[in-house]
């Protein structure tokens, strides 16, 4: 069985000491590609270098809502040229964030316009963030969608059944991650009940969320089978299909080999 982990941040700091053995473990599990996501300038050029060196990694570059206040003049201007960089793979991560108070909401707002129009000029997909701003995120979604169907994905989802059925409606992608592992979040588990297996990505947001039994331990992209096996059974199909689907639809989202 072949896996990509489509959201990870190989470039943290935890990572420092033993990413190449990291990436190793990954392979070695058969987590063949891994998406290297960048979320602020500096770490979208070591995301960008990672790819150069890891025929296993992909690059996406963006400003992480965030962290657009701590953007300096120019920032947004460089991430534009790194867009089109090789092997970057897609636009992001974008968004809106109400639980972290780093950046005031209209500035998170703006970055994620400059995003989403980035992401269909160079006609690649972009990368959402959302946290506890489902329906601001919905809303400039929507006003987007009226630009034409949208190309993206909504990262680490752990919205609503209405949520999610309004992000398929608008051609969105949903990435569940360790999330769904945790015993109390059954009704996440529900939610990808309902989204069809052509839309179904999986993830890691490795060092993050770490899935059951790993869970408050720092996450790697090998333990992206984990959730596989979680949201499987949740959707009562098998594993390998589970594999097969998710693959291909990395593939086609971000334009794979
Ligand atoms: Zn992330």
């Amino acid at each position: 069985m072949e896996w990509i982990d489509t959201h990870c941040h190989l470039d943290e700091d935890s990572f420092s000491q033993d990413c190449h053995e990291t990436i190793q473990r990954a392979v070695d599990a058969g987590v063949m590609t891994m998406v290297a996501i960048g979320i602020s300038l500096e770490s979208c050029r070591r995301v960008i270098e990672l790819s150069q060196k890891y025929d296993s990694v992909y690059a996406v570059v963006g400003l992480h809502p965030n962290y657009v206040l701590a953007a300096k003049p120019g920032d947004w201007e460089k991430i534009v040229e790194l867009a089109t960089a090789p092997k970057v793979v897609g636009v992001g991560e974008t968004g809106l964030d109400k639980y972290w108070d780093h950046s005031p909401l209209e500035l998170q707002a703006d970055y994620f316009g400059r995003h989403l129009e980035l992401a269909r000029r160079l006609d690649r997909p972009f990368v959402v963030h959302c946290r506890e701003a489902e329906s601001e995120v919905l809303d400039q979604l929507r006003k987007e969608a009226e630009r034409g169907p949208l190309r993206g994905v909504m990262h680490a989802f752990c919205g609503s059944v209405e949520t999610a059925k309004a992000c398929l409606d608008m051609g969105m992608y949903l990435s569940f991650g360790g999330m769904i592992t945790f015993k109390k979040n059954e009704s996440l588990r529900q939610v990808t009940v309902v989204v069809p297996r052509d839309r179904l990505l999986l993830e890691t947001d490795a060092p993050y969320l770490a899935p059951t039994p790993f869970r408050g331990k720092r996450n790697e992209p090998a333990h992206v089978r984990l959730t596989a096996a979680c949201l499987a059974e949740s959707k009562g199909i098998s594993k390998e299909d589970i594999a097969l689907a998710t693959t291909a639809n990395a593939r086609r989202l971000f334009g794979l080999p």
